[in-house]
């Protein structure tokens, strides 16, 4: 770590002790030397050399400890104590320095994909140790020379300028990095999986301003993360403008529940064989500034703030307060689908909450479908069965949403209490094409033989319904049928 050295002075303390040992001296010399060797000229010159010699270890022994005490001090100003690299001060320091240099060099914001959770499921000391592997990683790292600077900036986020480097070479770093930080890690008798995102800027092609420098690589870091994670993104204009247009989204986020902007729509899910309803599926919508954002864009600024928790109890909420006049108008009993979000499944007291919501609207949990992605299922697997299996037993039903579009396993779905899947739009779309349609059957087949329901999305045309019935599809949901309506347009329709 290159700490600049800073001027250390003797403190007054040091100065003080000085004078009274030297008075002691003085006064015990004298009274004893003297009494025994009055008048003695060898006597005072011994004694002034012993005073001299005396006193020069003394205060080098003082001056020592009290600079070992300031490096001390200096060192903890400037280490980050968990991971040992530089901390945020010390980065803005050799930053400025840097840029005082005029010297080329690639500014990397290094993010975690899913900290949080891991945070939020294994708890915070687990959560350190596996900041405390990749900081090693960081540091081990062979294409890190001696002049670069490796930072942590803050709780998950890690900073690195590597000076005069080509792109090429960066990627070459960061490719290697992606792969090191991606393998899982075993802690205390657990497999945690974790990978992080990497945004990269350039000084002084993207900017020549610290504080930018900082905040373009962060920017392209989050988009990364967004693109998936585990990815690398090199910053560029059209990214600043996505941020502040999520920022201006994020506050207007914050009050929308309050201002009561947030409103339920409902989409029919049909019955293939009788075209007849059997449930609805309840997407969020939002209106803001006299405009409707569609939840495709504030769904992830929604989790990526943690208002997704709020929000998600609030749709789960509003869908149980409106089963009874729902059931009412259309007479008959219907499957409630609610989206749930990663991040709302992963909060350790999630199902707390949600069986909390069906007892206070006294609902019956086997009428609502807990809508979750393949993404959800393929990490933390040991947790994900074990809160599926709790949700179950406590009544509710489970579909997986969006089928085949993830990292599917054909071992989660023998190990998962699912009971529902839902075919995701784009094979709906292109059921016409040869080899979509042999995914389709082959879908809806694992469902039957796995004795599970099987439901496809985004129906728009006659020729999709007929296809999807022929190949004993059970349920169909998509535009051919009915957009999502408000409640009062649901209760128009099918009164
Ligand atoms: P999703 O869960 O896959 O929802 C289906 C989306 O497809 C909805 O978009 C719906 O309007 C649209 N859709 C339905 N039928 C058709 C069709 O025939 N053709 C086409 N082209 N589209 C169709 P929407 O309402 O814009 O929602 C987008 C996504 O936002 C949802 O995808 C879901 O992932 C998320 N979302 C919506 N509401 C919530 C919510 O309450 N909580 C959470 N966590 N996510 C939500
Ligand atoms: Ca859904
Ligand atoms: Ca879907």
């Amino acid at each position: 770590m290159k700490v600049k050295k800073t001027y250390r002075k003797i403190p007054f303390r040091i100065v003080i002790i000085y004078i009274i040992i030297s008075l002691l001296w003085i006064l015990l010399s004298d009274v004893l030397l003297f009494r025994f060797f009055p008048e003695n000229m060898f006597i005072s010159i011994l004694k002034g050399i012993i005073y001299i010699g005396l006193s020069a270890l003394l205060l080098l022994y003082l001056m020592k400890q009290s600079w070992s005490v300031q490096n001390d001090l200096i060192a903890k100003e400037y280490k980050d104590e968990l991971t040992g690299l530089q901390n945020r001060s010390s980065l803005q320091k050799n930053l400025t320095e840097i840029l005082f240099s005029k010297e080329k060099f690639h500014l990397l914001f290094i993010d975690f994909d899913r900290f949080k959770m891991i945070n939020d499921l294994y708890g915070h000391e687990i959560g350190d140790i596996v900041l405390k592997k990749v900081s090693d990683t960081l540091r081990d790292n062979s294409h890190i020379r001696f002049s670069d600077v490796i930072s942590r900036w803050v709780a998950d986020e890690f900073i690195v300028i590597l000076k005069n480097k080509s792109d090429h070479e960066v990627d070459l770093f960061v490719s290697s990095l992606l792969a090191e930080t991606s393998v899982p890690l075993h802690i205390a008798g657990k497999e945690i999986v974790n990978h992080i995102s990497v945004g990269s800027v350039h000084y002084p092609e993207d900017t020549t301003k610290s504080s930018e420098l900082l905040r373009f690589a962060e920017i392209a870091a989050e988009e990364a993360k967004k693109n998936g994670g585990l990815t690398h993104i090199r910053y560029r204009k059209e990214l600043s403008d996505k941020a502040n247009r999520e920022l201006y989204l994020e506050e207007g986020l914050k009050h929308s529940l309050e201002k009561q902007e947030l409103f339920l729509n409902f989409q029919p899910q049909i019955a293939t064989s009788t075209h007849q309803i059997i449930g609805v599926e309840t997407l969020i919508r939002w209106v803001y500034d006299g405009k409707t954002i569609s939840p495709a864009e504030f769904i992830p600024i929604a989790e990526k703030s943690g208002l997704i928790i709020q929000i998600g109890d609030y749709v789960l909420r509003e869908t149980c307060k409106n089963i009874p006049c729902i059931e009412d108008t259309i007479g008959k009993s219907l499957y409630f689908s609610v989206n749930v979000s990663a991040r709302q499944f992963y909060q350790k007291d999630y199902i707390g909450r949600t069986k909390q919501i069906i007892k206070e609207t006294s609902i019956s949990p086997a009428q609502i479908i807990l809508e979750i992605t393949e993404s959800i299922i393929m990490e933390y697997t040991d947790f994900v069965i074990e809160s599926l299996h709790e949700l179950r037993e406590f009544g509710f039903q489970i579909a997986i949403d969006d089928f085949g579009t993830g990292y599917s396993s054909f071992k989660y779905l023998e190990l998962l209490p699912v009971n529902i899947i839902k075919i995701d739009q784009s094979f709906t779309q292109s059921i016409d094409k040869v080899r979509t349609k042999a995914i389709v059957q082959s879908i809806i087949s694992l469902a039957h033989n796995l004795d599970m329901q099987i439901l496809a999305e985004g129906v728009e045309n006659l020729f999709q319904v007929a296809s999807l019935k022929e190949m004993d599809c059970h349920f169909l949901q998509g535009y051919y049928f009915s957009k999502p309506l408000t409640l009062e347009n649901l209760l128009q329709q099918y009164k």
